[in-house]
């Protein structure tokens, strides 16, 4: 998944002679936390003067936002910058400057290397320090090459200052909100405890006025996000520690805010009180997303995921208690070293003992630094490409069959965007599918209550059959 975040806003004050006003572009590669850090550095970077640029070609600072989770995660990077670096040349050549940023989980591992092998970067910075953005790139001005990679000790998001309401109206009726960073897990295929340090939570108060802030500029549902978010833990005003289930209900409690969602949550940190928060809490998304890996003991055990298939089959079984129409999502990795024909059996068996609403899956790749990388049994490209597709096509049947049984439901959908052709708006539903309908722009950005008429491959097509809300 890769997003395109850009940014605008005008300043006449301290405007470079090529233009009126400075514009900056954010490449954001990866997961829903480096959207929401592109978000805050896009903020940070309007309140500094920066409008928003439409391309590379016209932006004089260009931010890549990089994600470390993929194969070839930085030979991609560093393709990109071979190109940018061409762009910075050719525009200093016309007597203007181009600043090259590197931020993200790639910058925090190879953050020398990427100064070593392209002099054009200017600013290399972690995500935990990207709150030091203006001061580094004010830095660079004088000496290019500056490196700020580390776990800094002052709160990140104390110091972000706050989205400017009308970035917000722009990004639509759903945010995202960070809650909690970092992993203590240790997962043995994974590099985020070593790119994004320990886990460490935001107090309740600083999630909360947020939410409001976002509320207060029209954003209704909120979307909780952490690496390992139902690990949980901040600081609430009584000095104790709340739990992800106790944010959750304060984030809904919220005045403006209709609905909330949580990811990506670790099958070990599944509390009775977040279980049961999904039966309580009305605006909390009947959808989980829930990654599972495998479904053998033996690679699980081997992934270092602290559960075995009987405790996530408990766990689900438990969530549909509380929540008999949740619809659950996963993760999977195939091909893991070791893992064998019959473990793989048992990956397909337990797809179809869950049934899963939508689902993610992956070949296993290595990742330099990680104990699986060194782990003996590396399995051969071929083999895994093939249990790959197996598994792709029984979890792509079971997505078509939950949207199949959507035809003739009626679901309230918060309208996002226009749809592909005039006059169509598009949503989700509560499940996270995506609804077309047909209806003016006053619908976008409400809630609205919608007959499923058809499927298409990928979504839902229905009629608004209430006012919205
Ligand atoms: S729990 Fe998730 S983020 Fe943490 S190490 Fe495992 S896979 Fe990585």
């Amino acid at each position: 998944m890769s997003d395109l975040t850009m940014f605008e806003d005008v300043r006449s004050a301290s405007t470079p002679a090529r233009s009126e006003t400075r514009r900056a572009l954010i490449k954001s590669f990866g997961c829903q936390m480096n959207v929401y850090d592109s978000q805050r550095m896009a903020d940070m970077a309007a309140l500094d003067g920066y409008a928003e640029a439409a391309s590379a070609e016209e932006a004089d600072l260009v931010i890549l936002n990089t994600c470390h989770i993929r194969e070839k995660a930085s030979e991609k990077i560093f393709s990109e910058l071979g190109k940018l670096r061409e762009l910075k040349e050719g525009r200093r050549k016309a007597g203007f400057e181009m600043t090259l940023v590197v931020a993200g989980c790639v910058a925090q591992a190879e953050g020398a290397e990427i100064l070593r092998r392209q002099s054009a970067v200017d600013v290399i910075v972690g995500p935990q320090s990207y709150h030091r953005l203006p001061e580094l790139l004010r830095q660079a001005k004088e000496r290019p090459g500056v490196v700020d990679t580390d776990f800094p000790v002052e709160e990140k998001f104390s110091r972000l200052p706050p989205a400017p309401p009308e970035a917000v109206a722009r990004r639509g009726p759903a945010a995202f909100v960070t809650v909690q960073e970092g992993c203590d897990k240790f997962c043995s295929f994974c590099v985020v405890p070593y790119t994004r340090g320990a886990e460490a939570s935001r107090p309740v108060d600083e999630v909360i006025g947020e939410i409001a802030r976002l509320a207060g500029a029209g954003v209704c549902e909120v979307s909780l996000i952490g690496q390992n978010v139902n690990a949980y833990h901040g600081l609430d005003d009584r000095g104790g520690a709340a739990g992800l289930a106790a944010l959750v209900r304060a984030a809904a409690a919220v005045p403006g805010i209709k609905r909330v969602r949580y990811t990506t949550s670790h099958p070990s940190d599944m509390s009775d009180d977040l279980i049961a928060a999904h039966g309580e809490v009305e605006a909390l998304a009947p959808y989980l997303h829930l990654p599972i890996q495998s479904g053998s003991d033996r690679i699980l055990a081997s992934m270092n995921r602290r559960y075995r298939v009987a405790d996530y089959l408990d766990i689900v079984a438990r969530v549909r208690v509380a929540r008999p129409d949740i619809a659950l999502s996963s993760d999977f990795i195939v091909g893991y070293p070791g893992e064998t024909d019959a473990d793989f059996d048992e990956t397909l068996e337990l797809v179809e003992t869950v049934g899963y609403a939508s689902s993610y899956a992956f070949k296993y790749s290595a990742r330099p630094g990680t104990p699986a990388a060194e782990m003996p049994g590396q399995i051969e490209e071929r083999v895994k490409t093939a249990r790959l597709a197996k598994l792709h096509a029984s979890l792509e049947e079971q997505r078509q069959t939950f949207n199949r049984a959507a035809v003739g439901r009626r679901f309230e959908v918060l309208f996002e965007r226009p749809g592909r052709r005039e006059g169509q708006v598009v949503g989700r539903s509560p499940y996270m599918q995506a609804v077309f309908a047909d209806g003016g722009g006053s619908l976008i950005g409400a809630m609205a209550e919608v007959e499923i008429e058809a499927v298409a491959p990928n979504s839902l097509r229905g009629r608004v059959v209430s006012p919205a809300s």
